[in-house]
């Protein structure tokens, strides 16, 4: 933790940002954490694959707005670049050409490139970005992910999230499916919704869409899914 700031509204009393690990070429993963860490925690993760830049500045969006005022009862983690060296070289995969949306460590992962667009990498877990994002799934219960990504609008769901996927297709109108039509050994819709029973959901933002209009229609959707998870974990 390298910083620490406290103001008077009682939800948002606690803000703190520090680095996850280092990329494969040694940048900094940046995290940043809104809201007291015995709120219900949320993971909300942008750019593992280095070229959907929708997902960055949309994370990038959230992060401008969330450090002004924060209020959601939600301990929630914002790394807006978990594949900082893809973002920079503008790649879907990290330096070592791996994708890092095959390469965790789920049950049905394998070696086995089965398509060369999504290199697994050689052991599940191997990439450093991923070693940095499975040390903080390690040290706290995580109980809600959101994936930004982009291509065809999507709102992909795995884990228990019905009610905030439906949320988001009211806002956004993209289609809610639990599969994307293959599979997707090592991918975090695996491992956190399929496995670790983690409400995950995978936000397939339109490809290509100005930025301006990423951050005018899905900022707001992430706001009421939020909203509805503040209710929804903060009840049971
Ligand atoms: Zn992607």
């Amino acid at each position: 933790m390298i910083q620490s700031l406290q103001n008077n509204n009682s939800h948002s009393s606690h803000f703190s940002s520090y680095s996850l690990g280092l990329s494969a070429q040694g940048q900094p993963i940046k995290a940043f954490e809104f809201g007291a860490p015995h709120f219900p925690r949320v993971l909300c993760l942008g750019g593992a694959h280095g070229d959907e830049i929708e997902g960055v500045c949309l994370a990038w969006s959230l992060w401008e707005e969330f450090i002004k005022n924060y209020l959601f009862r939600l301990n929630l983690v914002l790394i807006p670049e978990l594949n900082p060296d893809g973002v920079l070289y503008k790649t879907r995969c990290n330096a070592n050409n791996v994708d890092l949306n095959r390469n965790l460590p789920t049950a049905d992962w394998t070696a086995q490139v089965l398509n060369p667009r999504y290199p697994p990498g050689t052991t599940a877990g191997s990439e450093p970005e991923n070693q940095a994002l499975l040390k903080l799934w390690n040290k706290h219960p995580v109980q809600f992910v959101f994936s930004l990504h982009s291509w065809n609008p999507l709102i992909n769901t795995n884990g228990p999230c019905e009610p905030e996927a439906q949320i988001l297709h009211q806002f956004l109108g993209s289609p809610v499916e639990a599969t994307i039509g293959y599979p997707t050994p090592g991918s975090l819709g695996s491992f956190a919704g399929l496995e670790k029973g983690v409400g995950t959901i995978t936000l397939e933002i339109q490809r290509g869409l100005k930025i301006s209009e990423v951050i005018a229609q899905y900022k707001p959707a992430l706001f009421a899914a939020l909203q509805s998870l503040d209710q929804r974990l903060n009840k049971e």
